[in-house]
């Protein structure tokens, strides 16, 4: 009975401008707040207003009269005054995975498969996607980065019947958070399952201030296996992750199944042989190597995206693609763009992108995938501790070039972990500093070696973005001289 509800959505950006847009077409009245006044909010408002949608910019603290349920978007903190206000009015909250949970079709509802992770998140779910159209399957993949959930569901195609058969869904911490009922009853109230299969693909201090300590993090990532129906998947590696399969809520019958690079077992996905060969990796629940894919049908085959690629695996095979499908899919994937992506060879010398690298754990992971590496690294350091990712990635450094506001953390982290490796601070911080980066690094490489964009920070003290980090790095190496392959 959505018309005779009355919601305000808080937060109108993409995510919480879909949810407004949903309401209001089912005849839902909707007020929607947002804290900003300026002119991307206006224009957001205009747009929304123009719906006939009553929107209230420079005021995300008060609940309005008579609302029965709060909408949440995935950013606002949830320490915010509103959500004291909404608790005190008995008022639900809920998030936009909640609201498309219970705004999908009630008969033969799509099942849904969804992946979390400090890291690796937009990956896998891509990777998922390809392996489930290789199986000719029509795929809706949202979330957290690209098209919001909602939207989603709510596709329909020319005959007016949902677009896709699966989804396959990102869901970022923040919005895990805010799945309230989710939690309290696994079931909704028609008795569906949640997921069909979930994976947290890895846990790293990451977004600490938002969710108040590393437990809660976790905690909430962990809601993604609540109700889940075939298959939690977890990182053999990563045994946090273990940890919330076993205390979450699950159907009867749901499995846990493990993935990582080690051998394949008996309800696990693993590499059999070492990972330089180009062996075959994948072994089903039943099998003791069931090949899938070969570690060569991963693009690009470094170790943490052949993590990726089995934790893809398994969600896909719990929804039940056929084997071929998962090799398929693996070999017509193509990585998005600032993620290891090879940008040119110069002199003998890769040239490698990784500005998507924003935090430590995700830089460990490209450091792990080269030998003999000259290290661009740098920006906004977000509070983050450099100790581990120095002393784990010493052995492989050739030279280091650091960049970027916060670049004195990570030098004081070498000096204390690495003093023998050479390092070259660039303090411009003009356009042209990529530049002076860019020929610190090629004068410290060697023909054979890689040179590694993977800053381990954030991008806006520079930049507007890890995307234009990216870019200014590859025009920087295209300006290094011919290029080869
Ligand atoms: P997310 O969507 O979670 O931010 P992405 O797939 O966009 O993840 O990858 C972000 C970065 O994280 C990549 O550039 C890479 O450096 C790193 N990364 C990807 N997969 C993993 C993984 N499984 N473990 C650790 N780091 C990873």
């Amino acid at each position: 009975p959505w018309a005779e509800l009355s919601f305000c959505v808080a937060g109108t950006g993409v995510t919480g401008a879909s949810a407004v847009r949903a309401l209001h077409g089912l005849g839902a009245r909707v007020v929607a707040i947002d804290g900003s006044a300026d002119d991307n909010a206006r224009r957001r408002a205009e747009e929304l207003g123009a719906l006939g949608v009553d929107v209230r910019l420079g005021d995300d603290e008060t609940l309005p009269a008579g609302v029965d349920v709060l909408i949440a978007s995935p950013g606002l903190q949830p320490t915010k005054p509103l959500f004291a206000a909404a608790r005190a009015a008995g008022v639900p909250v809920w998030g936009d995975v909640e609201l498309a949970w219970r705004l999908r079709p009630r008969v033969d509802p799509a099942p849904w498969l969804a992946i979390t992770g400090t890291n690796g998140k937009t990956t896998t779910v891509r990777m998922l996607a390809s392996i489930l159209e290789a199986s000719g399957k029509r795929v809706a993949a949202a979330g957290n980065v690209g098209t919001p959930v909602v939207d989603a569901v709510l596709a329909r195609d020319g005959d007016g019947e949902p677009a896709y058969d699966v989804l396959a869904l990102e869901l970022s911490s923040f919005q895990l958070h805010w799945l309230p009922t989710w939690e309290e009853s696994p079931k909704d109230d028609a008795g569906a399952p949640r997921m069909l299969a979930a994976a947290v693909l890895n846990i790293a201090p990451d977004h600490l201030d938002w969710h108040g300590s590393p437990e809660a993090y976790a905690a909430d990532k962990g809601r993604i296996y609540g109700g889940c129906q075939i298959a939690c998947v977890y990182n053999l590696a990563d045994p946090q992750t273990e940890q919330l399969v076993h205390e979450a809520e699950v159907e009867e019958g749901c499995r846990a199944v493990g993935f990582g690079l080690g051998p394949p077992g008996l309800s696990n996905f693993g590499v059999v042989d070492d990972l330089l060969a180009d062996r075959a990796f994948v072994a089903d629940r039943h099998s003791t190597a069931a090949e899938l894919a070969t570690v060569g049908d991963v693009n690009p085959p470094a170790p943490h995206n052949v993590a990726n690629a089995l934790a893809a695996a398994a969600l896909a095979r719990a929804y039940g693609v056929p084997p071929v499908a998962v090799r398929d899919g693996l070999r017509a994937f193509r990585p998005d763009a600032h993620r290891i992506a090879h940008v040119a060879t110069v002199a003998g010398v890769d040239y490698v992108d990784d500005s998507k690298a924003t935090n430590g754990h995700a830089a460990a992971a490209s450091l792990a995938a080269y030998r003999d590496i000259v290290w661009i690294a740098g920006g906004l350091a977000k509070g983050a501790s450099f100790d581990d990712l120095v002393s784990g990635a010493k052995n492989r450094l050739r030279a280091v070039v650091l960049m970027g506001a916060d670049r004195a953390v990570i030098r004081d982290a070498l000096a204390r972990h690495a003093p023998d490796v050479p390092v070259v601070e660039v303090a411009a911080t003009d356009t042209g500093a990529m530049e002076l980066v860019v020929g610190e690094a090629a004068a410290l490489a060697r023909p054979g070696d890689t040179v590694l964009l993977a800053p381990a920070c954030a991008s806006m003290d520079m930049y507007a973005n890890y995307g234009k980090r990216g870019d200014a790095f590859a025009d920087a190496v295209r300006g290094l001289g011919p290029a080869a392959g």
